[in-house]
């Protein structure tokens, strides 16, 4: 059978490609774009293939490259440290490219013009939390972790 129609939940407009309308399409590959963008800068440091400018948001992120380097690290050795839980570390990378992209967008509203005053991440403080609870030897979401 073929999909008549886009597979965006409530949307009827006619098929583009990939089984979606042109306008979630182009969504969805605007997404794709930016999750690119987040995963190079975790490997680089860098924006679009520059320094961050702003020395707040260049902290976080360099804070963040570290978490991000050592959830790479945890998945691919498949061997947990006691801050990056293997069973968490899955999760890890996802909530650094999440806070990743954050950082992207903010960078790309600095360039725009936007003060830095103004700059919201909307993602940063869950992200950190969890973060903060690794460290303090609970689960990410913040409940003892079972010792065995
Ligand atoms: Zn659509």
């Amino acid at each position: 059978m073929h999909k008549k129609a886009c597979r965006a939940a409530g949307c009827t407009a006619p098929l583009h490609l990939a089984e979606l309308c042109a306008t979630h399409y182009n969504e969805h590959e605007e997404r794709a774009r930016l999750r690119d963008t987040a995963v190079s800068t975790l490997h680089s440091g860098l924006i679009d293939g520059d320094m961050v400018g702003d020395e707040s948001l260049r902290h976080g992120l360099d804070a963040l490259c570290r978490k991000w380097q050592t959830a790479c690290f945890v998945v691919q050795m498949e061997q947990g440290t006691a801050p990056m839980p293997l069973d968490e570390a899955d999760f890890a990378v996802e909530w650094c490219i999440t806070l990743a992209e954050d950082i992207v967008k903010a960078q790309r509203q600095l360039s725009n013009g936007m003060p830095a005053a103004q700059l919201h991440l909307p993602n940063h403080d869950w992200v950190w939390e969890r973060f903060r609870n690794l460290e303090a030897g609970l689960r990410s979401n913040g409940t003892p972790r079972s010792i065995g």
